[in-house]
C-alpha cells in the first residue's frame, strides 16, 4: 500500500543524529555561531553535598519540581534548572547582548556544553532516583510502604472498598 510504503520509507531515510563535536570546527571558529545556545536554555547553583538523609529527602523535594535535576562535577553538587532565558531569540541569539549580565560575559567556550557527549559523574533527574541512592546509604525511607507495594515508582495502594 502507497501510505505503509512512504512511511516505512521515510523511517529508513531517517539520517542518524550527527555527533558534534568541537575538534571538528577550526580552532578560530566562533562555536557559538554553530550551537544552539545551550548555555542559555538553563541555570545551575551549588548546593552542599548532602550528608545526611534529611538533606536527601530537600533533594527528593528539589527534583518534585519541573525541569529541576542535580548532578556532580567533581566534588561539587549543583541544584540545574531547565529553563530558558527570557531574552533568548529565535535565532539563539542574545537579545540584550550590550547589557547581558557579568556572567553570560565571562562564560567561554573553552569548557562550555557545546559537544554532544557531555557528561556527569552523577546525575539525578527523578526524586526516586534520588530516593534508591539515599535508600542505598541509609536503608529505606519509607520501609512500610515498599513492603506494602514493592513498585516504589507507584502512587501508595488505595484503601480497600468496605465490604456491604
Ligand atoms: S558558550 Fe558554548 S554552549 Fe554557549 S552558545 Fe557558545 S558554544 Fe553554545
Ligand atoms: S542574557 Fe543573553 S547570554 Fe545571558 S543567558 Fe540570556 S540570552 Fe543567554
Amino acid at each position: 500500500m502507497p501510505s505503509q510504503n512512504s512511511s516505512n520509507m521515510n523511517r529508513s531515510n531517517i539520517a542518524p543524529p550527527i555527533r558534534r563535536s568541537r575538534a571538528q570546527y577550526p580552532k578560530s571558529a566562533n562555536l557559538c555561531e554553530h550551537c544552539t545556545a545551550k548555555c542559555c536554555r538553563y541555570f545551575a547553583l551549588p548546593i552542599d553535598e548532602p550528608c545526611s538523609r534529611k538533606d536527601y529527602d530537600y533533594m527528593r523535594w528539589y527534583l518534585l519540581h519541573e525541569g529541576a535535576s542535580i548532578f556532580v562535577e567533581g566534588d561539587q553538587w549543583y541544584l540545574l534548572v531547565h529553563a530558558v532565558c527570557k531574552h533568548l531569540q529565535e535565532d539563539h541569539r542574545c537579545g540584550i547582548y550590550e547589557t547581558r549580565p557579568e556572567i553570560c560575559r565571562e562564560y567561554t567556550t573553552d569548557e562550555c556544553e557545546f559537544d554532544d557527549d557531555y557528561c556527569y559523574e552523577l546525575y539525578f533527574e527523578t526524586p526516586e532516583q534520588v530516593d534508591e541512592y539515599a535508600d542505598a546509604i541509609y536503608g529505606p525511607q519509607f520501609p512500610d510502604l515498599k513492603s506494602d507495594d514493592r513498585d516504589s515508582l507507584r502512587s501508595r495502594k488505595p484503601n480497600s472498598l468496605p465490604i456491604l
